[in-house]
């Protein structure tokens, strides 16, 4: 990586600023139900720990727009990182203000004090330098380690890696070394399985690996908009009407660039968006009227099988059927226990994969998921992530 490292910077008695993607889902009565992202930031927190770094963490939590909302406070976090780390996690009801800097002042080497919700103030999200001032002033060092936000240019992000030495945490390290190999130097051959609903949320990155990849294979709702767009009738399946035209242009370039196109060739099909409704499995490509694609059938199944078996880098975003209900998550269970006991280099991206995955226990089984859902698109679309961008070079 070319970006500086919490390894080459010295935080021994430093006051240490770590901006930290604690943003977890938490149930009606505060509890957290998943805490993976906190476990995610370990490593680079017990890192700076064991370097001897006075340590101020900071994250958002939720939507709360810019106001101080009961629920969307960090408190839950500061109770669970407690635990995960065997030793106090203090905290404070801001992130800014006379009563933060007193005591971020008073924390010892080895302490850990868990900065209020940055979302809170509507200055984070605009990066505002005033407030990323005061942020700054909070530390000496900082270094960034929320990669599921490093697409964003927030004051906590990028606002502050200007104003103070930055480099980047150890999960933000590993995100971009996986996901930057997969871009600049994949074992090949390389396949992209892109799926879930919508064709226009991965147009930029099936533009930007058309170089790379030596085949694509496409799934879930955005599978229908380029089956019409090769004129196959797909009943009353998802299909971006604006996007038929898009999708027929990228299938020529892929063909003009050699990169293999692989879609469904027959489908789980469903009379309505339900696990009530009457299911049946298609013969060939075409769907009635009357009926939508729901998952990918088992010809396609064993055909997707075959061609990933061969592959030394498989990178996969968005699940290949509705796969919430039961009857149409086939497609995604059989890739994802087929990727989990490859050899190959895997790597998952996208919020709903990850999850799929994670229902399947299988969470172990792969090269490196990516906690980052946007921030992964983005930099597979190959656009600059300012959060990673603003930090120093080495
Ligand atoms: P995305 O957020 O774009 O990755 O899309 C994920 C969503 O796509 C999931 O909620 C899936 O249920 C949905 N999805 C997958 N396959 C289909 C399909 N054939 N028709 C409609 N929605 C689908």
């Amino acid at each position: 990586m070319k970006k500086k490292t919490i390894r080459d910077v010295d935080l021994e008695g430093k006051r240490v600023l770590m901006r930290v993607d604690f943003n977890v889902p938490l149930d009606g009565a505060g509890n957290i139900t998943d805490d993976t992202r906190i476990r995610a930031a370990l490593p680079t927190i017990d890192y700076a720990l064991q370097a001897g770094a006075r340590l101020v963490l900071m994250s958002h939590l939720g939507r709360p727009k810019g106001e101080v909302v009961e629920s969307m406070r960090l408190t839950p976090v500061a109770r669970r990182l407690s635990e995960l780390l065997g030793q106090e996690v203090k905290k404070v009801d801001d992130c800014i203000g006379t009563n933060v800097k007193e005591k971020v002042e008073a924390l010892k080497v080895g302490e850990v004090l868990l900065l209020e919700n940055l979302r809170f103030h509507p200055e984070e999200e605009k990066n505002d330098e005033k407030f990323a001032q005061e942020l700054a002033g909070l530390g000496e060092v900082f270094i960034n380690d929320a990669f599921g936000t490093a697409h964003r240019a927030h004051a906590s992000t990028e606002g502050v890696a200007r104003l103070l030495p930055a480099a980047a945490g150890l999960l933000m390290e590993k995100e971009i070394e996986y996901l930057g190999k997969a871009l600049e130097n994949p074992a090949k051959p390389f396949i992209t399985i892109l799926g879930g609903a919508k064709v226009s949320d991965k147009i930029g990155v099936i533009e930007n690996l058309m170089d790379k990849v030596d085949s694509f294979i496409i799934g879930g709702g955005m599978a229908y908009t380029f089956l019409k767009a090769k004129g196959k009738d797909v009943g009353d399946s998802l299909v971006e009407e604006d996007k038929v035209e898009l999708a027929g242009d990228l299938l020529r370039r892929a063909e003009e660039k050699g990169a293999l196109f692989l879609l469904p060739f027959d489908h789980i099909i469903a009379d309505g968006f339900s696990e009530e409704a009457a299911v049946k499995v298609t013969e060939g490509e075409e769907i009635p009227d009357g009926w939508k694609g729901m998952d990918i059938g088992e010809k396609t199944r064993e055909e997707f099988s075959r061609v990933l078996r061969g592959a030394k880098t498989v990178l996969w975003n968005g699940p290949l059927g509705v796969f919430e209900m039961a009857p149409f998550a086939k497609g995604t269970e059989t890739i994802a226990r087929l990727l989990a006991g490859m050899e190959a280099t895997t790597i998952i991206g996208g919020g709903d994969t990850v999850a799929a995955i994670a229902n399947l226990g299988l969470s172990e089984n792969f090269t490196h998921i990516s906690t980052g859902g946007g921030a992964s698109l983005e930099f597979l679309e190959g656009k600059v992530l300012p959060g990673l961008a603003a930090l120093n070079d080495k």
